[in-house]
Formats: structure tokens, C-alpha cells, sequence
């Protein structure tokens, strides 16, 4: 049973030489989503001034989502700041709030160097994050995570730091992921994000339960008994 990411465990794991479908070169030529900058800070001090999520969109979306489509950082980042500390004070020490900001941006194909990248891109999201919370926030920062779309892809196994993998567009749903029962490989069953039916979180659930059935049903256990209906006609089909 296969969790990790499709893309990447299947051609860092698999030889090429053993998929007759989903060879490297097919998973190359796929969509992939795009990918995230982040920084989760620890701020000395509350700002109750701040919503619990809060979307700053780019002057220019358009421009804004057409650098990430080609695999830039946009000049003018989108960014969504989560400030959950005003919602629910122990999430940080007695006095202090953490902080959740994410700026979308291109996936790993685009070919920008992040290690080159990221310190501006920080002072970047700093400065927005400081107009919005109106006060410098930087000496507030008390521990800090940045991650990019390198990090993304060298810390958690990630295909082109694809944060949201493979892409969800309409030839890519569905029958048209990597199945459940995994077509390459005999006895390799896989869920996730990257296979059959799709991405996000309620439908990675789901394929979980579609693979466990499945490996259930070609063990002869009785997975089956706790499916609901619609799932059996499913399984049937
Ligand atoms: C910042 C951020 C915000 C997001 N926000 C949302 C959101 O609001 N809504 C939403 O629906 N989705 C969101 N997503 C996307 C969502 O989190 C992912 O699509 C989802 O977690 C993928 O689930 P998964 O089970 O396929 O893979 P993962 O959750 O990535 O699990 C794969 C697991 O496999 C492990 N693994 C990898 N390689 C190996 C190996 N060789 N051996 C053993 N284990 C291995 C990894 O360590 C990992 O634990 C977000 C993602 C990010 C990064």
C-alpha cells in the first residue's frame, strides 16, 4: 500500500523499466499543481487586530496567477495569513501568537533557483504581512520556519514541489489518475493526493477507502462490510 506522493516514489522507487504505463516520461509530460512559500512564525505579543484568516489578493491577480502557472514567484504574491492564536490562545505561550503565511506560488518546473530567491522573498511577505498587521512584525519573530518549493520537494518528498500534486484538471480526474489497484505493479495497491479519484483532502480520504477495499477484496478479508452503497456499486462496476 503506497502513500508517498505518486510521482515522486514511483520514480525514485520503481525503475522506469518496470512501468509499462506510468514510465517517467508520461509522469513528466503530466499538469502538476502549483506550489507554496511559507513562513510559520512565533510572535512575541497578540495582534487581536488580525482575523483568523485573512486573504490579501495581488493588485494584479491575473498577472499574479500567470507566474505561478509558469512556474514563477510572483512579483506581487497573493498571500492568506492565518493568525489561529485569536481564536484559540494556547496555540502559542502565554502572550505570544503563531502565525501561518502561505503565498502561492510556481511549482518546481519553472526553474526558479530558490535558495537564491527565498531571502528576498521573505522580506517580500514580511513587509505585506507588517502593512497588514500595521507594525513591523520582524522584531517580534521569535522562532521561525520558512519553507519553499525546494524544501517542499528535498524534505517532503514532493514531485516538483507540487504542494498540491498532481494536477486536478479535467484529464487528469478520475480514471485518468494512476489507479487504486495499481496498474503497473501486481500487488502494489496506492492512495493519495497524486492517484484515483483526486486531490484534496475529503478525496484523498476516499481513496483510501477505494484501496483498502480493493487490496481487502483480492485478500478475501471482508472489507466490504462497512462501505456504503454507493461504494459497493462502485466495487461491482
Ligand atoms: C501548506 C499546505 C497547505 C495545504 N492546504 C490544503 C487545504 O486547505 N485543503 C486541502 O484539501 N489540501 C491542502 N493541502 C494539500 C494536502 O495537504 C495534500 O494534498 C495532502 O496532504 C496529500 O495527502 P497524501 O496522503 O496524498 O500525502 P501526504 O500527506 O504527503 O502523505 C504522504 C506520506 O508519505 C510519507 N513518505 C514519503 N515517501 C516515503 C517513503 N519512501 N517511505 C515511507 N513513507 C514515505 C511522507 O513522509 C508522508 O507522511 C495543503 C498542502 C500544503 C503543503
Amino acid at each position: 500500500m503506497m502513500n508517498a506522493d505518486f510521482a515522486h516514489a514511483m520514480t525514485t522507487l520503481v525503475p522506469d523499466t518496470a512501468r509499462k504505463r506510468w514510465t517517467d516520461r508520461r509522469i513528466a509530460s503530466k499538469s502538476f499543481s502549483c506550489s507554496t512559500f511559507m513562513l510559520y512564525l512565533g510572535i512575541e505579543g497578540t495582534l487581536p487586530e488580525m482575523s483568523h484568516h485573512t486573504i490579501a489578493f495581488s493588485p494584479d491577480y491575473a498577472r499574479n496567477v500567470a507566474e505561478i502557472d509558469a512556474g514563477q514567484a510572483p512579483e506581487d504574491p497573493t498571500i492568506y495569513i492565518q493568525n489561529a492564536s485569536v481564536t484559540d490562545p494556547s496555540l502559542a505561550p502565554e502572550g505570544h501568537s503563531a502565525l501561518y503565511v502561505l503565498a502561492p506560488v510556481g511549482n518546481l518546473t519553472g526553474g526558479v533557483d530558490w535558495s537564491a530567491e527565498a531571502p528576498g522573498y521573505r522580506e517580500k511577505i514580511l513587509d505585506r504581512l507588517s502593512r497588514i498587521a500595521g507594525r513591523d512584525i520582524r522584531p517580534l519573530i521569535r522562532t521561525e520556519v520558512m519553507y519553499t518549493p525546494d524544501d517542499w520537494q528535498s524534505k517532503m518528498a514532493v514531485y516538483e514541489g507540487a504542494t498540491f500534486i498532481l494536477a486536478h484538471n479535467l484529464g487528469q480526474m478520475l480514471t485518468f489518475r494512476p489507479r487504486n489497484r495499481f496498474e503497473d505493479l501486481d500487488g502494489v495497491y496506492l492512495t493519495g493526493g497524486g492517484t484515483h479519484p483526486g486531490s484534496g483532502l475529503p478525496t484523498i480520504f476516499e481513496s483510501a477507502r477505494i484501496a483498502s477495499r480493493l487490496c481487502a477484496d483480492d485478500l478475501g478479508l471482508p472489507g466490504r462490510r462497512n462501505l456504503t452503497t454507493e461504494l459497493a456499486r462502485e466495487a461491482a462496476e
